[in-house]
C-alpha cells in the first residue's frame, strides 16, 4: 500500500511538472491578466477623470476625450485572437483557482459582447445615435401645437377633463411611432450580432454576458408576479375609485391617460408624500456625513473630494463614481434641503462607499461591485432611509407624534410605489424578452396584453399604435431594466437579514438603522470588501444565507392588515 501511495505521489508530481496540468493554463492566464491591466488601468483612470471633468465643468474637450477613451477601452475587448484564447481557456476547464476563474469569467464576457464585426457595429452605433437624436429633438403635439414633456406631466397630474388628458397622453407617445421602424431595424441588427457569436438573439446574449440566465430571471419574475398580483389588484381598485371620483367618471371608463404618469410607472399624486418640511432646516451634507460615520462607514474623505452644490454648467442630477480601483471615490450632487436630496446623497454615497471599501488585497479585476444591480442595491438600501420614520426621528430629533404621522403617509406611499414599480418592471422584462425573440410579431398588441395583465390598465379603444417605443430605454439601455428591480429585491433581502439575523429582532418596527456599527461591519465584510470575488448570487447567498428571491421585498412592502 505504501508503495502505491508513493507511486501516486510521483505521478501527480510529474503531471504538474510536465506543464500539461492546470498550472500551465493558470500561468498563461495570469500573464495575460497582467498585460491586460497594464493597458486597461491607465485608460480607466483617464476615462474617469474625463467623465468627472465633463460633469463638473462641462467643457467640450472633456466630453470628446471621454468618448475617445470609451472607444479605446472598447477596442481592448475587440481583439479576436485574445477572445479565442480566453474561450479556449474557459472550455478547457483547467482554471481551478477560484479567483483566477472569476477573472477569466469577467474577461471572457467582456470580450464576448464586443465580438461584433466592424461594419455591423458601425451600423448599430449610427442607428442608435439617430434614434437618440430624434428622441431628444422631437416634440409631441396637442391640436397641432408642440408641447414639452414637462407640459405633458403638468396636464397628466392636474387636468380633470378626460379628453384633454387623452390628447396629452397621446402626445407623449407620438415619438414612439416616429422611431418605430428604426428601433425594429436596430433590434434586428443587434440580433444579427448576437447570432454571429452563437446566441439565439441579443436579449439572451445580454443576459448571459451580464452573468445572469433567462431561467433564473424568469423564476424570480414569475415569483414576483405571483406574490404581488393579489395585493396590487387591491391597491389598484382603491386607487381607481379615487381617480374615477376625481374626474367624475365611472371606474369602468378609466383609460391609460387617467393615471398620473404616461406609463403608470410612478405612484399617482393622490398618494404623494411630502416630507420636505421635516428637512427644511437640516444640513443635508452634515446629516449624511454624521449618519455614515455613526454606522462605521465614514465618508468624510469621499465628501471632501465631492462636488455637492448647484452651479451653472454643471450636470444637474447626481451620481457616485469610482475614480480608480484603489478606493478613490466621490459623488456629484446638487444639494438642497429636501427629502429627495437626502435620499439622493445617501444613495450616491452608498455607491461611492462600495468602491471605497473594496479589499485592496483582491485582484484588480475583482475590485468592482459584484454586479451593477448589487451596487444599486446598496445605494437603495441607504437611500430608502430618508422616508423611514424611525430614522428621521433619530436623525432629526422628532417627537413620537411626528414619527407616527410620517409612518402613516410614508407606509402607504412606499407600499404603492414599490408594488406598482414591480408590476411595471414585469411589463418591461417580459416585453423586451419577446421583442428580441421575434421582432416581426404584433408588438403593439403584445404591449397592451402585458399592460392589461400586469398593470391592470385597459387599452384604448380602436387600433393600438407603437406608443411603447417612446420608452427610450428600449433603444439606449437595452435588456437592462430588470436590474433596477433586482436592486430593490436585494435591498429588501439585506434589510430582512439585518433585522432578523444580525439584530435578532422579530420585526423591523423599531429599527432606525442609526448609530449601529454592526451595519458597517456587515456591509464591509460581506458585500463591499469582496467586490466581485464571488458571482453576485454567491455573494448574496453568503451574505444572507439564500440566493436572491422576491419574498423579502414583498414582506417589506405589502402590508398585512
Ligand atoms: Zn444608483
Amino acid at each position: 500500500m505504501a508503495r502505491l501511495t508513493q507511486i501516486a505521489v510521483i505521478l501527480i508530481a510529474m503531471f504538474f511538472l510536465s506543464g500539461c496540468g492546470p498550472r500551465k493554463e493558470e500561468k498563461q492566464l495570469s500573464e495575460f491578466i497582467e498585460q491586460h491591466i497594464k493597458r486597461l488601468e491607465p485608460l480607466e483612470i483617464q476615462y474617469e477623470q474625463a467623465y468627472w471633468e465633463g460633469a463638473t465643468i462641462g467643457n467640450k474637450e472633456a466630453f470628446e476625450q471621454q468618448s475617445e477613451l470609451e472607444l479605446k477601452i472598447r477596442q481592448l475587448y475587440q481583439n479576436a485572437d485574445e477572445y479565442a484564447f480566453l474561450k479556449s481557456l474557459k472550455q478547457s476547464g483547467r482554471i481551478k483557482d477560484d479567483k483566477l476563474a472569476r477573472q477569466l469569467d469577467k474577461l471572457y464576457y467582456a470580450y464576448l459582447k464586443n465580438q461584433i464585426e466592424p461594419n455591423l457595429l458601425k451600423a448599430i452605433v449610427e442607428l442608435d445615435n439617430k434614434i437618440r437624436n430624434t428622441y431628444n429633438n422631437y416634440r409631441g403635439t396637442i391640436d397641432g401645437q408642440k408641447v414639452t414633456m414637462s407640459e405633458i406631466y403638468t396636464i397628466m397630474t392636474t387636468e380633470k377633463d378626460s379628453h384633454k388628458r387623452e390628447l396629452a397622453w397621446r402626445a407623449s407617445k407620438e415619438v414612439g411611432n416616429v422611431i418605430f421602424d428604426d428601433l425594429i431595424q436596430l433590434v434586428k441588427l443587434r440580433n444579427q450580432a448576437a447570432r454571429n457569436v452563437g446566441f439565439d438573439n441579443y436579449h439572451t446574449l445580454s443576459i448571459v454576458t451580464g452573468e445572469q440566465s433567462i431561467e433564473q430571471l424568469d423564476r424570480i419574475f414569475d415569483e414576483l408576479d405571483g406574490l404581488t398580483s393579489e395585493p396590487f389588484a387591491q391597491m389598484k381598485a382603491e386607487l381607481d375609485k379615487i381617480l374615477a371620483d376625481s374626474y367624475g367618471i365611472e371606474v369602468s371608463e378609466l383609460r391609460p391617460w387617467h393615471y398620473h404618469d404616461p406609463f403608470f410607472q410612478r405612484s399617482p399624486l393622490v398618494y404623494e408624500l411630502n416630507l420636505d418640511d421635516y428637512y427644511a432646516k437640516a444640513d443635508v451634507k452634515q446629516i449624511a456625513q454624521r449618519y455614515y460615520a455613526g454606522v462605521g462607514l465614514p465618508a468624510n474623505d469621499i465628501l471632501a473630494r465631492s462636488d455637492l452644490y448647484d452651479r451653472e454648467g454643471k450636470y444637474p442630477h447626481a451620481f457616485g463614481q469610482a475614480m480608480d480601483r484603489h478606493g478613490n471615490a466621490r459623488i456629484l450632487c446638487n444639494l438642497q434641503n429636501t427629502e429627495r436630496w437626502v435620499e439622493t446623497i445617501l444613495h450616491e454615497l452608498g455607491h461611492a462607499l462600495y468602491s471605497k471599501y473594496h479589499d485592496q488585497n483582491e485582484p484588480y479585476l475583482l475590485r468592482e461591485p459584484a454586479h451593477s444591480f448589487t451596487t444599486e442595491a446598496v445605494a437603495m438600501f441607504f437611500g430608502r432611509l430618508s422616508r423611514n420614520s424611525n430614522w428621521m426621528k433619530e436623525m432629526l430629533g422628532l417627537s413620537e407624534q411626528q414619527r407616527n404621522e410620517i409612518d402613516e403617509v410614508s407606509g402607504k406611499y412606499l407600499q404603492f410605489q414599490q408594488i406598482l414599480f414591480a408590476r411595471w418592471v414585469l411589463v418591461m422584462y417580459n416585453f423586451e424578452k419577446q421583442l428580441y425573440a421575434n421582432p416581426e410579431q404584433d408588438l403593439n398588441g403584445l404591449w397592451w396584453e402585458l399592460v392589461e395583465k400586469y398593470q391592470l390598465v385597459k387599452r384604448p379603444q380602436g387600433p393600438v399604435d407603437a406608443g411603447w417605443a417612446s420608452k427610450l430605454h428600449f433603444a439606449t439601455a437595452p435588456c437592462y431594466y430588470h436590474n433596477y428591480m433586482l436592486g430593490e429585491l436585494l435591498a429588501s433581502q439585506w434589510h430582512h437579514h439585518l433585522v432578523h439575523n444580525i439584530f435578532g429582532l422579530d420585526s423591523d418596527e423599531s429599527v432606525s438603522y442609526v448609530g449601529d456599527k454592526r451595519i458597517g461591519k456587515y456591509f464591509r465584510q460581506e458585500v463591499l470588501g469582496p467586490g466581485a470575488v464571488y458571482h453576485w448570487n454567491e455573494m448574496i447567498k453568503r451574505s444572507t444565507g439564500e440566493k436572491l428571491n422576491p419574498k423579502y421585498f414583498v414582506n417589506q412592502f405589502v402590508r398585512h392588515e
